[in-house]
């Protein structure tokens, strides 16, 4: 295998474009379309196996990427990046296309936790975990929603108390993507009942495997079971797994949630084509599905493909515009909210679209028919685009309050989070 290991921290983004095209082709698969996406889909009719097997797959690619000097391109080379800037990455990512990919390991291990770890970790932390993550040895999610909710995320009930130079967890988490295969996890904890909530919080990072953590699956209405639930009984995490301050939680999570907002693209630190291998309702797909439908020349139909295939284009054309400006400060780091907003209602709108372009088609098919199905199943899951990565809700409190302006919400729960009234009324 050819290695790119050497290439100077200057070199152009041209010559990095082309000698990672001659990588890419020599030494990456091409994109395997029944790959692919295995998050959300109905996994009634494949096994856990079927998954893990695309998970060993992802750890080797991203090894081959490491090994080939093409894994954290932004990364410093003392964590065993590259040391280039978020420009090569960009260009890497667009190379990238038609090439099979580590898709499914990008979020949660290198956005937002690998990106945390950089930003708040120690030295000793950087050194320790950041290397793993890139050679896809360490797989990382995150254990921030929990049972009694997941946008107000400073209101988290999991605490941690000191026992000397460990602290001992105790709690819930929900809504964990993959935590049944990750090996590692960043975890926000209370840690001080007595002071107001946002200043009361701590992170840390902790094995999946570890005494009194127990994972449960979650199925979904379509059949996924990619979801978890993490019930958190005693389990001792040593304080050098403190991540930031304690009681400073607040402050790595105003980046954390910034960095999950980058989900919709613009990530110096993800390496994706920015689509899934098989997105089904972009326009090519729609065009392809009515094809094979007849309705291809149906005036309805051309809209709808029409329409499918100019969300993509403004989706892309916006996120690349706001992650160019918040690089060079013309608009700060919340911009990531109007990306996630836009990338989240747009996606809900093209699973509409699809359903209506394939009818009760749509609604309906063969074992083994994927086209069909991923119009079914991306329509039944499609409100998740808009709950993942933060609420869209929620990112349109951060245009309105962070970009605009405006009055910030009203709030009734300061004072002592031991005294804010939690639970149904
Ligand atoms: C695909 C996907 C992947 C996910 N992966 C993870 C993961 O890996 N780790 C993890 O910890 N969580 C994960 N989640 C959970 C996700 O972060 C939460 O579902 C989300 O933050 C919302 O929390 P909640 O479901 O508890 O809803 P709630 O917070 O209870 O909110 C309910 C509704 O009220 C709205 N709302 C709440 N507060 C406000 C407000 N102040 N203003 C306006 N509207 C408001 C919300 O927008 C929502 O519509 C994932 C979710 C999805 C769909």
């Amino acid at each position: 295998m050819s290695s790119t290991a050497d290439v100077p921290a200057d070199v152009p983004v041209e010559e990095f474009a082309a000698r990672a095209r001659a990588w890419l082709a020599e030494n990456m698969p091409p994109a395997d379309p029944t790959a692919g996406h295995f998050f959300f889909t109905d996994t009634s009719s494949r096994s856990d196996d079927h998954d893990l097997v695309r998970i060993d797959t992802c750890r080797r690619l991203q090894r081959l990427l490491h090994d080939g000097g093409f894994a954290g391109i932004c990364v410093a080379p003392e964590y065993g990046g590259q040391g280039l800037t978020p420009a090569h990455q960009a260009a890497f990512n667009r190379e990238l296309r038609g090439f099979d990919h580590p898709i499914e390991i990008q979020a949660s291990t290198f956005i937002p936790c690998m990106a945390v770890l950089l930003e708040f970790g120690t030295e000793e932390q950087k050194l320790r975990h950041i290397p793993p993550m890139l050679k896809g040895e360490a797989i990382w999610a995150q254990l921030l929603s929990e049972p009694s909710g997941g946008s107000d995320a400073a209101g988290a009930l999991t605490t941690a108390t000191r026992d000397g130079d460990q602290w001992i967890l105790n709690g819930s988490k929900i809504w964990t993507t993959g935590a049944w295969y990750s090996d590692w996890a960043m975890c926000l904890a209370r840690t001080n009942w007595e002071v107001e909530k946002h200043r009361g919080l701590t992170v840390f990072a902790l094995p999946l495997r570890t005494p009194g953590l127990e994972i449960h699956r979650i199925e979904l209405l379509n059949g996924s079971v990619e979801f978890c639930q993490e019930f958190l009984t005693d389990v001792v995490v040593d304080d050098r797994d403190r991540i930031g301050d304690v009681d400073g939680g607040w402050t790595v999570m105003t980046r954390w949630l910034h960095h999950e907002r980058t989900i919709s693209g613009g990530s110096p630190y993800v390496t994706s084509t920015g689509r899934s291998h098989n997105a089904p309702n972009d326009g090519p797909r729609l065009a392809a599905v009515a094809r094979e439908l007849g309705t291809v020349d149906d005036p309805r139909a051309l809209e709808i493909i029409g329409e499918a295939r100019a969300l993509t284009l403004v989706s892309d054309a916006l996120v690349s515009s706001v992650t160019r400006k918040m690089q060079t400060g013309e608009l700060p780091f919340h911009a990531a909210a109007m990306s996630r907003l836009f990338s989240g209602t747009s996606q809900v709108r093209k699973a509409a679209l699809a359903l209506e372009l394939t009818g009760a088609d749509g609604v309906m098919w063969e074992p083994g028919d994927d086209q069909r199905a991923g119009v079914g199943q991306s329509w039944l899951v499609r409100q998740a685009a808009c709950i993942g990565g933060g609420t869209t809700e929620m990112a349109r409190n951060v245009i309105a309050e962070r970009l605009l302006g405006m009055p910030r919400e009203a709030r009734r729960d300061d004072g002592a989070f031991r005294d804010v009234p939690k639970g149904p009324r």
